[in-house]
């Protein structure tokens, strides 16, 4: 129901929790963040409160400059630890989390499950990282528009990798999903408030538009690989 992303130079834990907590509002019934360290992606999840996500992640203080957050509001699957985002590909690879809901995703978890890929939850959300490592070829761009490809439905998604863990990547159709430019540093968000407190210049991303996130810039395109310029929107709200 909420997506936050941050990378650059900072501790991305507690960024991310409390710009989850600021879409809180929306509703949710649980949550988790994951964050890239040293070769590893690293996943903290709690079911309830955000408050539960808070005093773990204050308790284990994850190191990571870059890292992805989620609330869930269960449309497939009960609200569980398992069930609950960000959701990894069998070798711990790649970590997405998702909003909205994959049609197709009974007929996808199928031809995984042929080609040998255990499933760990029960969400339409988790066949979209084994995908992920289905087809990964070097290029994680290229393997995203190879994967959104294949799915039906309505999503937002933020993915981070340790193969390329110097980037996030971000894509959405039929769900919100912003981008906040900082100093060096860059916010992704299902809605407003969440960045707010960092920001007031963001990138809204439309249907079938991708944004690819360094520390040094980003990078926009159609999921069919055209790049597109998008004018920076400035949001006139207090925080
Ligand atoms: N359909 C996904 C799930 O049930 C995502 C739900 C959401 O948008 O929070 O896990």
């Amino acid at each position: 129901c909420g997506i936050v992303g941050y990378i650059g130079n900072r501790q991305a834990s507690p960024i991310l929790v409390e710009g989850l907590q600021k879409l809180e509002y929306r509703g949710y019934d649980s949550a988790g963040v994951a964050l890239y360290n040293d070769g590893e992606i690293n996943i903290f999840k709690t079911v309830g409160k955000l408050f539960e996500l808070e005093a773990l992640t204050d308790k284990e203080d994850p190191k990571g400059s870059i890292g992805i957050g989620h609330t869930r509001w269960a449309t497939h699957g009960k609200p569980s630890t398992p069930n609950s985002h960000p959701h990894t590909s069998a070798n711990g690879k790649f970590a997405v989390v998702h909003n909205g809901i994959i049609e197709n995703y009974m007929e996808l978890r199928e031809e995984l499950k042929a080609k040998g890929y255990e499933f760990e939850s029960e969400t339409d959300t988790e066949v979209i990282p084994h995908l992920i490592q289905e087809y990964y070829d070097g290029n994680l761009e290229e393997t995203v528009r190879k994967v959104v490809g294949k799915l039906e439905g309505a999503y937002a998604l933020v993915i981070l990798s340790t193969e390329e863990p110097d980037k996030l990547i971000t894509v959405r159709e039929d769900s919100p999903l912003i981008i906040g430019i900082g100093q060096e540093e860059y916010f992704i968000a299902s809605d407003i408030p969440a960045i707010l407190k960092h920001t007031d210049k963001v990138f809204i991303l439309d249907d079938g538009e991708m944004g690819v996130i360094t520390c040094d810039g980003v990078d926009l395109s159609t999921v069919s690989g055209e790049r597109i310029e998008k004018e920076v929107f400035e949001v006139d709200w207090d925080p």
